[in-house]
């Protein structure tokens, strides 16, 4: 995987006579175009410092903080932190660790958990996902009270109509600010007797077979099924007795349908998304329960938790973007991690957009790829690591 470094990139994020650094995760990694932080979190910064919102004893929560800069610019208050991505944890921890921060009240909270009461100040960085707010939203609810401090912030152009509805249908009057710098905010005021139901995990019945599938607030593909998916499940390999891997899993809807026609050794659903695992989790418990024992799950980037040569088939849909951003370095990256991840003649199948060099990176890696079938839109891709 070529690292892409660009000196000339903006780590450092100073503001009111403060500075600190902040790198996207892993830091050796940086993508050349993205920063760590964004014009929507200085906004929030100084609203707050120009406000006098804060005091030492104040208790806040942060929601959906991409490599962490709120977190690190707040790391002396008691701060419950909340994200659904492993990558952001990871970020926010490295970032700790960069500017000599100590953690020592910071509460680092999965996104399927909720918050604890009290909480004086509340910032949201509007997630791309509207249903990851949605929820977020409701869990909020019983928490806040007619003295909590909501603040959101995000790009402009990622603010509708339909976000300042949901913070008025489920937490109360809402406003937004002047747009700076293509920001905004986003400023509720809780009126704390608001008790909605969750809509989520939604259900959705996999076609031509009897599989409920279950997707949390964040999953991909959260109301059908992705139509690459519904290739690739038309070309899926045998893989009774092997260690197989469903590398960016989602809701699990891969993996599953492998578990339903096969009796692999072991497989292991990985995903960045806590949302995503605990979908797939649902999916297998719920689905084929007595399969289950075969099933593992875990939060990652990538493969990189994995250090030996361990799978002999993985299976990939993978994502073309992260965060806001759409980029193909998180999809070569799988590539490059399954290749160190397999087995001698161990197989990695992909399913990918036509239009996009996947063929060509993937055969320099492993120094073969075929096309095994191909539609309109997508190619799958087979390359097997050799002995
Ligand atoms: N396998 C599912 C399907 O076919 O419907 C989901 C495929 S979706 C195109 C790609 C998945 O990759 C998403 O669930 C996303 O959360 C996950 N993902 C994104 N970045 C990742 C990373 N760095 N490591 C692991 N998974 C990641």
């Amino acid at each position: 995987m070529p690292i892409l470094n660009d000196c000339s990139m903006k780590t450092s994020l100073t503001l009111n006579d403060r500075s600190i650094e902040l790198y996207q995760y892993p830091k050796e990694q940086q993508h050349n175009s993205w920063q760590a932080w964004d014009s929507a979190d200085e906004y929030l910064i100084q609203h707050i410092d120009e406000n006098g919102l804060l005091s030492a004893e104040k208790k806040i929560a942060i929601y959906n903080d991409d490599f962490g800069c709120l977190g690190c610019w707040y790391s002396s208050q008691d701060i419950q932190w909340f994200s659904d991505s492993y990558i952001s944890l990871q970020a926010f921890e490295q970032n700790l660790r960069e500017n000599a921060l100590t953690a020592q009240t910071i509460r680092c909270v999965r996104s399927v958990d909720k918050p604890d009461k009290p909480l004086d100040l509340i910032l949201i960085k509007i997630p791309k996902a509207n249903a990851l707010l949605e929820q977020q939203l409701i869990d909020l609810q019983s928490i806040v009270n007619n003295e909590t401090i909501i603040i959101a912030a995000g790009k402009a152009q990622s603010i509708h109509k339909s976000t300042i509805t949901l913070f008025e249908r489920y937490l109360g009057p809402t406003t937004t600010s002047l747009a700076k710098k293509k920001s905004r905010l986003i400023f509720c005021q809780p009126v704390g007797d608001k008790k909605d139901d969750s809509p989520y995990p939604t259900v959705w019945q996999q076609e031509s077979s009897s599989f409920k599938i279950h997707n949390l607030a964040n999953v991909f593909s959260r109301q059908q099924l992705d139509i690459g998916a519904r290739f690739f499940l038309q070309h899926l390999p045998s893989c009774d007795n092997l260690d197989v891997i469903d590398l960016g899993c989602g809701n699990g809807i891969i993996g599953l349908n492998i578990l339903y026609k096969n009796h692999p050794k072991s497989l292991a659903f990985v995903d960045e998304s806590i949302m995503a695992i605990e979908s797939a989790r649902l999916n297998i418990e719920v689905n084929l329960p007595e399969k289950a024992n075969l099933a593992s799950y875990t939060t990652s980037n990538c493969l990189s938790h994995i250090t030996t040569h361990c799978g002999d088939l993985i299976l990939c849909n993978p994502p073309f973007h992260q965060q806001n951003t759409i980029t193909e370095h998180i999809a070569k990256q799988m590539f490059v991690d399954a290749k160190r991840a397999l087995r001698a003649r161990g197989e990695l199948r992909v399913v990918c957009n036509r239009h996009l060099g996947y063929f060509n990176f993937i055969k320099k890696q492993f120094g073969n790829c075929r096309i095994i079938a191909s539609n309109k839109k997508f190619n799958i891709l087979s390359a097997i690591k050799k002995g």
